[in-house]
């Protein structure tokens, strides 16, 4: 396994490329590579690049590009919304959203969220080290941080015909399969509430709009972070993305 790097600049054969500051300590000093060693680079759009160190100084690891190892993959369509949660469940829900396949990641405000302040570089920077880590070419997009009735209200005109999947713990339903076997094919979004849950106002506003289907998770109340895993395990074993 060689080691992973998104950056920006455009990836083409034969061109040199310096890394930044931050990536080059990583390279040189952390993993401890050097001039000759290889290094595989994506940008979300060139596709995967094998690369080769030509200079390995802590401060600026020069490389270049060598060799093309993956076609550049679209990005995924499937759309995640979660009340954002404590700092270290946060970073875990955004690791786990792009390990799920995850085209965009969208805070969303609720009547329980207990924290207000999303840092979104810092949701930014956990995308980009979980794409880099289980091979997805295309980083996902972080939303700006919306509330719940900004983001009903513009669902429609925002997302036209995709569904929004509301992971309801009081569904009626304890299994989401039949509601998702439903939707095959079609555009879909996850919304998953706070610690809190969803408020019963927010849930009888949800329960009413023709594109929200709420769905169980099974019988027994999950954490948010659990409970977003789960909901994207079954939307991708069952929709697909
Ligand atoms: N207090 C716990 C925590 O700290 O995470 C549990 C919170 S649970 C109420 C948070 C959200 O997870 C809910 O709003 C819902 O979206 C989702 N959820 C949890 N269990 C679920 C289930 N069995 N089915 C569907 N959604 C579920």
């Amino acid at each position: 396994h060689l080691p992973r790097l998104h950056v920006e600049p455009d990836l083409v054969a034969g061109a040199p490329l310096t890394l930044g500051k931050e990536q080059s300590l990583y390279l040189a000093a952390v993993l401890r590579k050097s001039v000759g060693d290889e290094v595989v680079l994506f940008n979300g759009r060139d596709g995967a690049w094998l690369c080769r160190i030509t200079a390995d100084s802590k401060k600026s690891v020069g490389l270049d590009v060598v060799d093309r190892i993956a076609a550049q993959t679209p990005p995924s369509d499937l759309w995640y919304g979660f009340a954002p949660l404590k700092s270290e469940r946060l970073d875990y829900m955004v690791q786990k959203a792009v390990e799920m396949g995850v085209g965009t990641i969208q805070p969303v405000v609720t009547q329980f969220t207990q924290n207000h302040r999303v840092k979104t570089e810092r949701l930014q920077a956990n995308a980009i080290e979980a794409a880099e880590q289980c091979e997805v070419l295309v980083v996902p997009s972080i939303a700006a941080e919306v509330s719940l009735g900004q983001l009903l209200d513009g669902w429609p005109t925002q997302h036209g015909d995709r569904k929004l999947l509301f992971a309801d713990e009081g569904a009626a339903s304890s299994s989401p399969v039949v509601a998702l076997e439903q939707l095959r094919g079609q555009r879909v979004g996850l919304l998953v509430g706070p610690e809190g849950g969803f408020s019963d106002k927010e849930r009888t506003k949800l329960h009413g709009l023709p594109f929200v289907v709420p769905i169980s998770l099974g019988p027994r109340i999950l954490r948010a972070d659990t409970a977003a895993v789960a909901g994207l395990a079954a939307i991708q074993a069952i929709i697909g993305d």
